[in-house]
């Protein structure tokens, strides 16, 4: 039987590729982003209370009304705006099923996404499967500053959606007050829908604020806000997550949500309700972040690896140029090979040859975990 691929340029993800590499050579992997420790065995026993209490069917297409609400209030408690629970807001299996559904509502063949490179990699592909075409901002390093002339020179007639990350992965940066604005002045009196990937919300340093799209009234108008449980709470394998936007974009997004998944797990939903009643869950997620980055930045502050501090998410950037002039891929399947660490590569996350010699290591890490990579780190 013959078939046409819908996706001929893909390949499996940079993320199984090296965890794949990091088992049959027994590294230690700080590729694919999550912790190594334990979650909260609080949350644990929720949904255990959950499922012994009998939420064990479907959860309303919309998801939890309580979870939803808990959502709304912590909105209202961070950035003192809010989404209504009722038609504003959707539970989603993970931040990455959302964006699958987001896209796939508005994306129609030839509409133009705009994204920043290096970018996080399901956005180009389901862009793609719509009949799509993603049209790309390159950050530069090292500070991969956005240059919104040029973002402003790529906007016609054709943009449908523009994709946001802050902080953004695999880079560790974030959008100052200053972006959003600029941002939104671009895009305000057209029909442009922004995606804001919000997944590390929780984890910015420095004393920095989170820019949330929300914060700017009229780019929350034409926002969706993607965020992840499974980041904020050390449990990317719950596959938990949600999105919000206003009714009538809401609206739409239900529409491919009840045929993509109908519903989402639901004695994690009753769970994660009760779970974030106490704000200090995620308040607190910053500075427990930070202090890991610091660990390991101090640890390897005298290694040949260059680095700035990342500024949010929890993955820090090293620059090997002072190392060797191999390219990012080969680099990262070596030091896995030969030095038992493993990374990941950014030169995957753009669409055309970088000259960058930069890794992405995730510090989600016990500091056991830490102290053994930077002493592999020390010896490079
Ligand atoms: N967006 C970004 C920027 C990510 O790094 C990830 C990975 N966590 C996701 C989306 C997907 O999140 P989830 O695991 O909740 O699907
Ligand atoms: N978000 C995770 C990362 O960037 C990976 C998730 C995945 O493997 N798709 O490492």
């Amino acid at each position: 039987m013959r078939h046409i691929s819908k996706l001929p340029d893909v390949g499996t993800t940079i993320f199984t590729v090296m965890g794949a590499l990091a088992k049959k050579h027994h590294a230690i992997n700080l590729a694919q982003g999550f912790p190594d420790f334990k979650m909260d065995e609080n949350l644990i026993d929720l949904v255990t209370s959950a499922m012994q209490n009998g939420h064990n069917q479907y959860a309303p297409m919309q998801g939890d009304l309580g979870l939803r609400e808990a959502i709304a209030k912590k909105f209202d408690l961070l950035y003192g705006t809010s989404y209504h629970p009722e038609n504003e807001i959707t539970i989603t299996t993970g931040a990455t099923q959302a964006i699958f559904s987001i896209i796939s509502a508005f994306i129609k063949p030839n509409d133009e996404v705009i994204i920043f490179r290096p970018a996080y990699d399901c956005y180009e592909p389901t862009i793609a499967l719509n009949g799509g075409k993603t049209v790309s901002v390159a950050l530069e390093s090292p500070n991969f500053k956005v240059d919104w002339n040029e973002v402003k020179s790529k906007i016609n007639s054709r943009t449908k959606m523009m994709v946001i990350n802050t902080p953004q992965n695999p880079i560790g940066t974030v959008f100052s007050e200053a972006d959003m604005r600029q941002l939104q002045q671009l895009t305000i009196g057209t029909d442009i829908i922004i995606l804001s990937d919000e997944v590390y919300e929780h984890m910015v340093f420095d004393g920095e604020k989170h820019q949330s799209a929300c914060l700017f009234p009229d780019l929350k108008s034409r926002s969706f806000i993607v965020a992840s449980f499974g980041k904020t709470f050390h449990n990317t394998g719950w596959k938990m997550g949600y999105c919000c936007a206003p009714q009538p974009l809401m609206s739409e997004l239900r529409k491919v949500h009840q045929f993509n998944v109908f519903s989402v797990n639901h004695p994690m939903q009753k769970a994660l309700a009760a779970y974030l009643q106490n704000e200090n869950r995620y308040l607190e997620l910053s500075a427990f972040y930070q202090q890991k980055r610091d660990l390991f930045l101090s640890l390897i502050k005298d290694s040949r690896f260059k680095f700035t501090p990342s500024k949010g998410t929890y993955f820090q950037l090293l620059d090997y140029s002072g190392i060797t002039q191999e390219n990012d891929v080969d680099f990262a399947k070596r030091l896995t090979v030969e030095n038992k660490l493993t990374s990941i590569p950014i030169s995957v996350f753009y669409d055309t040859k970088i000259e960058s010699k930069m890794l992405r290591f995730c510090f989600a890490k016990k500091d056991e975990t830490l102290k053994q990579a930077a002493e592999i780190l020390n010896q490079i």
